[in-house]
């Protein structure tokens, strides 16, 4: 029997699987890759110790994806964080579940991932080969090929692969969405996701650089008093406004930031109650009894904060602790229960973790991810309209999606 000929279009994760599981399934294959490397983004990601899965079931994997979840059930289905899981360790990499169900190698090291799908391609007998797509080769309604930088490539199948447009030093410039249109697909607004935050609060400058770690963060909407996101662990305060883990996943929970609507609400003592922190205040003050208020906070909160504080507070620097009246210490119960700040933006697309919006689900078979428009043409990972929350759900996405569509293009 003749093979089938399969083009996979990015050497990402998505790309990688697609390609090593077209060849498994007796396609011969070939990756086109613009970077010399393949995998750069994997390589960076979880702070580079790459947070490959989440161990959870498919239901809850599929609520943790907010935008078009649902198009990813026959995917998830066909191949689960366990297969993953699984796969992985058939690759020799050993594997660790941590908080949360979110799954690490072992080593820490995001490197060790690649090298294991670098392995995993070349043994299945990819050719990989460097070079840029610019445009599908059309004919007839079905795709023949891809032209390169430096030649074309024809094949019976192509899958697109090529990322988002986040992170674009990585590689992922949003080449894949130019690939889609002149395929006449539609690609949905694109949007940051898993994002830092923007403020016009001046004080976020003057903190830059403070993390804040064990507070409380919660996003309110203004107008209705809803409370959008709520979460306990670590954040950042950078030149812009705010950034950490806490606040990229408080991102994904917001679509739109309308003017004058969001506040960040920060507990900067989430381990004390009202009454308890009032009554750590008094011990306080009482030890600095003859101390300005200026001087007293050094116990009690990070440096770079005391003065934010200390202005929204509203009583004088040279106010001596045991001048503090009731009142003036309930108020500052109130500032650091819930310190506020003002969100204006998302940081730009570039700096997001996840681009949000792309290849319109409508328009994709989901049951195997081929164009439902272009016969032979196929998409897998976030070049589609599909983003989760942190926790390894991004790259199961392309995991999956990518097996799927690896599949498909070989054997149909
Ligand atoms: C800092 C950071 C940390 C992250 N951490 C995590 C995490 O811990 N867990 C998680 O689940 N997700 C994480 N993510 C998200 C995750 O990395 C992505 O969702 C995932 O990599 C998407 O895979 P992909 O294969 O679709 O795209 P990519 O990994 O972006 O791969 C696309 C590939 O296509 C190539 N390419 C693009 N255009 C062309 C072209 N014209 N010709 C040839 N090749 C091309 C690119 O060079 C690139 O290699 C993180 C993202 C970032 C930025």
């Amino acid at each position: 029997m003749i093979s089938k000929k399969v083009l996979v279009v990015g050497a990402g994760a998505a790309g990688l699987i697609a390609a090593g599981t077209a060849a498994e399934n007796g396609a011969g294959v070939t990756l086109l890759e613009k970077n010399q490397r393949v995998g750069r983004k994997i390589m960076i990601t979880g702070k580079g110790r790459c947070n490959l899965t989440n161990n959870c079931d498919v239901q809850t994997f599929i609520n943790n994806v907010p935008v078009n979840g649902r198009f990813l059930y026959s995917a998830i289905n066909r191949f689960t964080p366990s297969d993953t899981m699984s796969f992985f360790e058939g690759l020799g990499l050993e594997l660790k579940t941590e908080r949360g169900n979110r799954v690490f190698p072992l080593s820490d090291r995001a490197v060790d991932v690649v090298d294991a799908l670098r392995d995993y391609v070349s043994d299945s007998g990819v050719k990989i080969v460097n070079d840029a797509a610019q445009a599908l080769i059309l004919e007839n309604g079905e795709v023949i090929g891809v032209k390169g930088e430096s030649r074309s490539y024809y094949a019976d199948s192509v899958i697109i692969c090529c990322g988002g447009k986040s992170y674009p030093l990585t590689g992922s410039t949003g080449d894949g969405y130019i690939l889609a249109k002149q395929a006449g697909h539609t690609v949905t607004e694109l949007k940051p996701s898993l994002v830092p935050l923007e403020s016009s609060d001046p004080e976020c400058k003057s903190m830059q650089g403070l993390a804040l770690k064990n507070v409380s963060l919660k996003i309110i909407d203004k107008n209705s008093n809803k409370e959008l996101y709520s979460d306990f662990g670590e954040m950042l305060f950078t030149h812009f406004g705010i950034s950490g883990p806490m606040v990229l996943s408080a991102s994904s929970h917001i679509r739109d930031i309308p003017p004058d609507t969001y506040t960040a609400v920060i507990d900067l003592k989430p381990a004390l109650d009202s009454e308890q922190l009032d009554r750590r205040l008094q011990n306080e003050f009482r030890a600095n009894s003859n101390k300005d208020v200026s001087n007293s906070f050094s116990k009690l909160l990070p440096k770079k904060i005391i003065i934010p504080v200390l202005k929204r507070w509203g009583v004088p620097f040279d106010k001596k602790c045991n001048a503090v009246t009731r009142e003036e210490r309930h108020r500052l119960c109130d500032i650091l229960k819930g310190y506020t700040i003002p969100i204006s933006g998302f940081r730009p697309i570039e700096e997001a973790i996840v681009t949000s919006g792309g290849v319109k689900t409508g328009e994709i078979n989901p049951k195997t991810m081929e164009s439902k428009l272009v016969s032979g043409l196929y998409f897998a990972g976030e070049v589609i309209d599909c983003d989760a929350y942190t926790g390894g759900f991004n790259l199961q996405i392309a995991w999956s999606t990518g097996r799927l569509a690896g599949e498909n293009a070989a054997l149909s």
